[in-house]
């Protein structure tokens, strides 16, 4: 019997790990799963940019929970597929914190620093809880202590790109999730 192959959603891609309907479908759990946990006690949802906006975008259309939202900027990896040094918070939050229900959403989990560092300077402004929400999570990166509340793939140690996560600010807008070709990973004429 002949298998079809679909094609890739684009050529500098090694493979897709997460399809667009294993995301669709994954999403519309977790919004039932953070919709329960909360009630009908507001949210405040803070999204790591840019990586978290696709991902955040679709899922809080899944939540049923009242909610309000912001945005927090921290350094990325510019152009390289490894952390450089300790993240840092570069535009922080409009919104006030205190007394809220707090949760913080970013497209993956990998080492745990900049969670760890958001979570870290978030508490200084006294919310009234705070979880956090991740898309992938690469539980084999991690260097500090860190689980997330709510995950919506485990995945393991590859770079990934799409649906929001990208390379040197490329191939966000892809709708699948997939490997980044290794030879095309930090290539030096590119910025
Ligand atoms: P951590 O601080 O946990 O090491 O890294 C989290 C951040 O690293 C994510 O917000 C994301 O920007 C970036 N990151 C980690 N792994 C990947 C990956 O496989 N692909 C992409 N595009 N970004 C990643
Ligand atoms: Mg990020």
């Amino acid at each position: 019997m002949l298998t079809k192959t679909k094609p890739l959603p684009h050529p500098d891609l090694e493979r897709v790990l997460v399809s667009k309907t294993s995301i669709s479908r994954r999403l519309k759990k977790l919004g039932v799963e953070i919709s329960e946990s909360y009630g009908s006690q507001e949210i405040t949802v803070v999204a790591i940019i840019n990586g978290a906006i696709f991902f955040t975008a679709d899922l809080l259309r899944r939540i049923s929970t009242p909610i309000r939202l912001d945005c927090i900027r921290v350094s990325s990896y510019r152009n390289q597929t490894r952390p450089t040094g300790t993240p840092r918070i570069l535009d922080t939050l409009l919104l006030d914190v205190e007394e809220r229900h707090v949760l913080l959403v970013d497209d993956i989990l990998d080492t745990g620093k900049t969670l760890s560092v958001v979570v870290d300077e978030l508490k200084k402004r006294k919310p009234a809880s705070i979880k956090t929400c991740v898309l992938l999570d690469k539980k084999a990166r991690r260097e500090v202590d860190f689980q997330s509340d709510f995950v919506g793939f485990t995945i393991p140690d590859r770079f990934v790109v799409g649906y929001g996560l990208d390379f040197a600010e490329r191939y966000r807008n892809l709708s699948s999730i997939g490997i980044l070709k290794p030879d095309l990973q930090n290539p030096p004429e590119w910025s």
